[in-house]
């Protein structure tokens, strides 16, 4: 089975349906799922990306936020490199446990050049604005889109937008970049007018948390997966939903289920 593809608003790229997130593959503190779990090592992280690909998953999103996650996947993606299409971010960091931000245009410039050492790549697919909540006055005020529009210009990144948190923030975001990171699972649909937005101006979108951190899957009754991939995929406007697993029989079932979802 592989994964079928959609594209990512107007900007050429093509990206599974399903993408594979790595807050799990880098950190293990200040994380809001459900179980604990132990941060996979070298070998089932190369397994685990290497499944993914198997499924024909091309997306693998990660941030400077998540811990050690983009310097491993410079190192798991060595000779792959081109088979993916790689979503970092800026403007979160995290240190000794805790968040920090800094969105000026001095900042997204250092971040995305520490993002393409850790990576080991020479440009980076997308990077999206990894919001505190404050969307509109980043978006407004701090200069963050303009400085990554200048570093696609540059060539050192192929498309850029918001993981935002509010609708207006997503829709301004929407309409000064290629696209947008929202949530939308079976408990909380509020940013719906963005996806709509989107795939009426030709944005792409990303769906973050569309299990709500796992806290779905732990609902009686109808399998809240299956429900979840039909709800977003039936939307013409999402190009991927990102789950983060680091269990392989997981992402095996998301893959089958998705596939199933898409299909009708
Ligand atoms: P999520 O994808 O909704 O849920 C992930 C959780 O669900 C994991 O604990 C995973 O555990 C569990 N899970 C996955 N498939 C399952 C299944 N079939 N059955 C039971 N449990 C299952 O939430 P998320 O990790 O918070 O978000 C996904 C990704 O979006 C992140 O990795 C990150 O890349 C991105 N994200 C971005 C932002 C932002 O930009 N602000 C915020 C949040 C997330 P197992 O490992 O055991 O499968």
């Amino acid at each position: 089975m592989v994964l079928p593809k959609r594209a990512f608003g107007s900007t050429g790229i093509e990206v599974s349906i399903l993408g594979l997130g790595t807050v799990k593959l880098g950190r293990d503190q200040g994380v809001k799922y459900p179980h604990g779990f132990a941060i996979p090592d070298d070998r089932q992280a190369t397994e685990l990306i290497a499944l993914a690909r198997d499924l024909g998953i091309n997306l693998i999103d990660t941030a400077p936020a998540y811990g050690i996650s983009e310097e491993r996947l410079g190192k798991l993606l060595q000779g792959q490199r081109d088979q993916w299409v790689i979503c970092s971010k800026v403007g979160e960091e995290f240190e000794n446990g805790q968040s920090s931000f800094d969105f000026t245009p001095e900042h997204t410039r250092f971040s995305i050049e520490r993002s393409l050492q850790r990576l080991r790549t020479e440009i980076i697919d997308m990077v999206l604005v990894h919001s505190d909540g404050n969307d509109e006055t980043i978006i407004r005020q701090l200069g963050t889109l303009d400085a990554l529009a200048e570093l696609k210009a540059q060539g050192k990144i192929r498309a850029f937008g918001m993981s935002s948190k509010t609708v207006a923030g997503g829709l301004l975001a929407a309409e000064k970049s290629d696209g947008v990171m929202v949530t939308w699972n079976l408990q909380c649909d509020a940013e719906l007018p963005v996806i709509d937005y989107c795939r009426a101006h030709g944005k792409g979108v990303l769906i973050k948390k569309a299990l709500a951190s796992g806290h779905v899957t732990l609902a009686p009754g109808e399998d809240p997966v299956q429900k979840t991939f039909e709800m977003l995929f039936k939307h013409s406007g999402v190009s991927s939903a990102i789950i983060g697993t680091i269990n392989p029989a997981h992402l095996i079932g998301n893959a089958e289920k998705a596939a199933r979802a898409i299909k009708g």
